[in-house]
């Protein structure tokens, strides 16, 4: 479960809450309970849990090229 931060705005006292990302959103009060607080960039990196599979395909078909420019040398350039 991921980690938020927050901070109260009225007493100025950052707080941490562990909450999953659907409520990442939702309004955190303070340990003094205010309800006047804001939601911080989390610092914590979010790891791969173990055990997700993997064989996501591709979702969207794009026909990319192997890279270098085809067109130049092929003379349609000039
Ligand atoms: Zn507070």
């Amino acid at each position: 479960m991921p980690r938020y931060e927050y901070r109260c705005r009225q007493c100025d006292t950052q707080f941490e809450l562990n909450r999953p990302m659907a409520e990442s959103g939702a309004p955190a009060s303070c340990p003094d309970g205010h309800g006047d607080t804001v939601k911080l960039l989390s610092t914590v990196a979010v790891g791969r849990a173990s055990g997700s599979s993997a064989g996501s395909a591709a979702s969207a078909p794009q026909p990319v090229g192997g890279g270098g420019g085809g067109c130049c040398g092929g003379g349609c350039c000039g």
